[in-house]
């Protein structure tokens, strides 16, 4: 104790100047209410907010609305914390995945999908994932932290800066690394920005359904599209690839799901993996399509991406197989597509973000002989 008492304080680094607050991720009251002190007139706060969001300014200096004196003014106390770009990298098909380090290190992925002139984003909401679903590969990394809503934002408004696009027409999908509904505070949040510029029926929060979440949402105001990754017809083979299903069970998820407040028109997405030889078969199809009797609902399939990580039995079906589980569903009355495969050859797919490269040297993944 003594030791450590007459220890002297000692730091390489020079002191810091204070910490300027970061403005993104803040909601419109909050911005108001932490540049009451800065700004000389209500509306600045509104020009700010529309500059931050709507127009992706990455700089005070770009907001050139704004006297030059409120731009230093500004620059001095806050700051815009849009993530580095570590890495981008360009697919053939013309999907672009970055790589973003966060300001303590973490590093999240998120992909730019563009079809035919319409650009989704694909975003993430956890640094890592704790769910260790055997056929991710986020998962096999195993658990990070939870992002915040400005963090979240900010993959959004970073994207949008780098390829030069403007708000309108863009679709934000969550359904990058993590689970959004075991980080439902910074989601919640993030849609509340997001839905200022993007409408949320163009928005889609993915989730294997954690049942206090799916609650928590069902009160939200502006309620994005709702997708439920089930993967499998039965608990048995649901619990095999998702452990997630032996805390909340489909006999839970289903009833919470007809409960669900959808608005008139709207349809629950349904996201099913296909996996060769493990839920692939007609019969499979018609239990899926019991399962999801009487919901309102369109089903969305998944040809798994394999993925050495993951080993050997997660293979797709062949494409005849694909054909006939969606042209079975389609008998039985519902909507079904098949996900095209994006972004392959820069491991940007479905199930293939990780935090770190799979050559990162020291990283003890589970892989690695981590518990
Ligand atoms: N945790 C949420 C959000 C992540 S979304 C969720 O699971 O819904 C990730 C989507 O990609 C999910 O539908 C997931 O099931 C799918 N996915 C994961 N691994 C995949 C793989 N190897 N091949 C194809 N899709 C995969």
């Amino acid at each position: 104790m003594i030791e450590m008492m007459i220890e002297p304080i000692t730091t390489s680094e020079a002191p810091t100047a204070p910490e300027r607050v970061d403005l993104l991720g803040l909601s419109r009251e909050r911005l108001a209410a932490v540049l009451a002190p800065v700004v000389d007139k209500p509306f600045r706060v509104k020009q700010v907010y529309q500059a931050l969001y709507e127009r992706g300014a990455r700089d005070f200096a770009e907001m050139t609305e704004l006297s030059k004196e409120l731009r230093v003014r500004l620059a001095a106390r806050f700051r815009i914390g849009l993530p580095a770009v570590a890495s981008r990298h360009e697919s053939a098909d013309g999907t672009c995945k970055y790589l973003f380090r966060l300001h303590d290190g973490a590093t999240v992925e998120a992909v730019d999908i563009p079809d035919n002139g319409r650009h989704t984003f694909c975003i993430s909401s956890q640094a890592g994932c704790a769910l260790a679903c055997t056929f991710c590969v986020t998962g096999y990394w195993g658990a990070g932290r939870n992002l915040t809503a400005g963090e979240i934002v900010a993959q959004v408004l970073a994207i949008r800066a780098d390829r030069h696009l403007p708000a309108e027409g863009l679709n934000v999908v969550f359904m990058g690394m993590g689970e959004p509904l075991l980080n439902v505070e910074s989601v919640r949040g993030a849609v509340e920005i997001l839905t200022e510029f993007i409408s949320p029926h163009r928005i889609t929060v993915s989730t294997v359904g954690i049942l206090p979440g799916l609650e928590e949402m069902a009160r939200w105001e502006r309620r994005p599209n709702l997708a439920v990754s089930l993967h499998a017809p039965d608990e048995e083979r649901r619990s095999a690839v998702m452990p997630v299903n032996r805390t909340w069970p489909l006999a839970e998820l289903l009833p919470a799901l007809r409960r669900y407040p959808l608005e008139k028109g709207r349809k629950l997405t349904f996201e099913y993996i296909l996996i060769r030889g493990f839920n692939d078969s007609l019969r499979d199809a018609d239990q899926l399509s019991r399962l999801l009797s009487g919901l309102k609902a369109k089903v969305n399939l998944i040809p798994v991406n394999p993925d050495p990580v993951l080993g050997e039995r997660m293979v797709p079906p062949d494409d005849d197989r694909i054909e006939a589980f969606k042209e079975r569903l389609r008998q039985r009355g519902w909507i079904a597509t098949i996900r095209r495969r994006r972004g392959d050859d820069v491991s940007a797919a479905c199930g293939q973000l990780r935090a770190f490269g799979r050559e990162a040297r020291g990283f003890r993944g589970k892989g690695a002989g981590q518990p």
